[in-house]
């Protein structure tokens, strides 16, 4: 009998993991990725014996990809293994003001403790707190298809919602246990993985803080782009055709049906489509007028996550000052934020992630060198010539070197910088951002882009701007959800 065809647009976690569920479930899935390799956003580089993660480089919440993989009854182990990190990370607060975090909570405690008289029991309270939420989150929310207003504000949400605070704003909320800066920015940090400020984002958030200091920060082995690989792996495993350089250049619609995905490589028949691609990008440019479910001005309404100013360093000697996973955060961080959300401009004294993944993998930098990731996440839409950004190099480079005591300027062996045109160039990303769209309140949840189109019965959507949101454990949840409305609509 003939099985029913899927087709998949985009190899980012998105497109692969709901291939994978979909060729589970017994349609005949075909991939289609724009670009040579597979991994999206996470895709890796390798150049004069480095090998660079380009996109995310932390694995967090484990128990999301241990649970996808038992889906197929697979074991997570046969695919990558995992590295815990001790300390998870460092946070430079000034030159001469620098915090390890731990796994051990006990360390933190009396960390916060030292930040402000009585910070070590609050950390305690508000782990607790933030342990709460997450399994209620868990539970309640990530991995609940939204499709209504009534499914989001039901009474146990409502209920649940006012009595943790959940839509307060973290930064408000936060300040009700910490005064001190240094506690505070540690538990609002993780804001910019979500693409939002905590000035805006909901206490729903405070989440991230169990996320990060209570379950765990891991390194898999060949980094994140070594996971997208396992899931290339379970993807042939599971019979999906993956079909690289492949750019999607319309989604042929009939009678409200598409029935057919046409592509620099020909067409593709399907019974049913499904985008892992940027759905700003799909709605836009892959279909006709009359298929789209957003208008222009829908988009344009949109609070758009930050891009980034990405720099790619191979250092030709060893780098004492830095840990795995290192962090700046400016004094006062509003200076920051507001470059991003509402004075769009390159900012002054950034914020910075700075990632060594050579303290830890000795494989991904030559035997004495280390391989350097450096992120400030940035407005989208900034203009980003050349000139632009060799000057917002320098500037960069001499900051870094202020606030870390480190010079990337000296020994280097490799430098490439990754920025707006290049999230527009590689994934088709709107305005070049690098995370889809923020999670304000109002972009939360059943407030996202639908996973399932208005106007074109059989397309589909997972991916980074659907609920649950941004960073790869939420792209699994998101397929998760995907692949079931599929398969329960359609069979087969
Ligand atoms: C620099 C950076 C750091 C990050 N850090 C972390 C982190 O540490 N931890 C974490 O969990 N998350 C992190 N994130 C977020 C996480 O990487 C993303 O949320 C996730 O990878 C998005 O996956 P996706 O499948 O939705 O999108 P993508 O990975 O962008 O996949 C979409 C795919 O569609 C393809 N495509 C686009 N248009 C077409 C077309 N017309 N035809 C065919 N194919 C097309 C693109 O080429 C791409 O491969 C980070 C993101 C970035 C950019």
């Amino acid at each position: 009998m003939m099985r029913q065809k899927a087709v998949v647009i985009g190899g980012g976690y998105g497109g692969l993991s709901c291939a994978a569920l979909l060729a589970r479930d017994g349609w005949d899935v075909t991939l289609l990725e724009k670009n040579d390799s597979l991994g999206g956003r996470a895709r890796s580089w390798e150049t004069e014996g480095f090998t660079f993660d380009l996109g995310p480089s932390w694995y967090l919440m484990p128990e999301v990809f241990d649970r996808f993989f038992s889906l197929f009854q697979a074991d997570r182990k046969d695919y990558y293994s995992l590295l815990p990190l001790e300390p998870y990370y460092k946070v430079f607060f000034s030159r001469d003001d620098v915090s390890l975090l731990s796994t051990d909570r006990e360390k933190n405690i009396k960390l916060f403790e030292s930040f402000e008289p009585g910070g070590g029991e609050a950390l305690k309270r508000y782990m607790d707190q933030a342990s709460y939420k997450y399994r209620v989150a868990m539970d309640e929310f990530l991995y609940r298809d939204y499709k209504h207003l009534t499914d989001f504000f039901n009474r146990r949400l409502m209920v649940e919602g006012m009595k943790l605070g959940v839509f307060k704003k973290l930064d408000k909320f936060v300040s009700t246990y910490f005064q001190d800066r240094r506690a505070r920015q540690i538990l609002e940090y993780a804001m910019v993985f979500l693409g939002t400020s905590p000035v805006d984002a909901p206490a729903l958030y405070s989440i991230m803080s169990h996320v990060d200091l209570e379950l765990g920060v891991y390194f898999p082995e060949k980094g994140m782009a070594g996971v997208a690989q396992g899931l290339a792996k379970l993807c042939r495993e599971q019979g999906v055709n993956l079909v690289t350089n492949a750019e999607v250049t319309h989604i042929k619609v009939e009678a409200g049906k598409a029935k057919a995905v046409e592509t620099v490589q020909g067409e593709f028949p399907a019974d049913v489509v499904v985008s892992g691609a940027d759905y700003q990008h799909v709605e836009s440019s892959l279909l006709d007028d009359h298929a789209q479910s957003f208008s222009p001005g829908y988009w344009e309404s949109r609070v758009v996550a930050p891009s980034m100013f990405i720099t790619y360093l191979g250092i030709g000697r060893e780098l004492k000052g830095l840990e795995h996973h290192n962090l700046y955060f400016e004094e006062d961080w509003t200076n920051h934020f507001d470059t991003i959300f509402k004075q769009p401009a390159w900012p002054d004294n950034p914020c910075f992630y700075l990632s060594c993944i050579s303290k830890t993998d000795k494989s991904s930098a030559p035997k004495g060198m280390e391989n350097i990731f450096l992120l400030v996440p940035v407005a989208p839409g900034l203009d980003d010539s050349d000139e632009v950004r060799d000057r917002y190099f320098d500037h960069v480079m001499s900051h870094v070197k202020n606030i870390t005591g480190e010079d990337l300027t000296k020994d280097v062996k490799v430098k490439r910088i990754f920025s707006q045109r290049d999230f527009i160039g590689d994934y088709h990303a709107f305005m070049g951002t690098a995370l889809g769209l923020s999670h304000t309140l109002r972009q939360t949840a059943v407030f996202r882009p639908s996973n399932r189109s208005k106007r074109v019965e059989n397309l589909f959507f997972t991916g980074q701007y659907t609920h649950p949101g941004v960073g790869v454990p939420m792209v699994l949840i998101a397929s998760e959800i995907t692949a079931k409305e599929i398969s329960a609509a359609y069979g087969p």
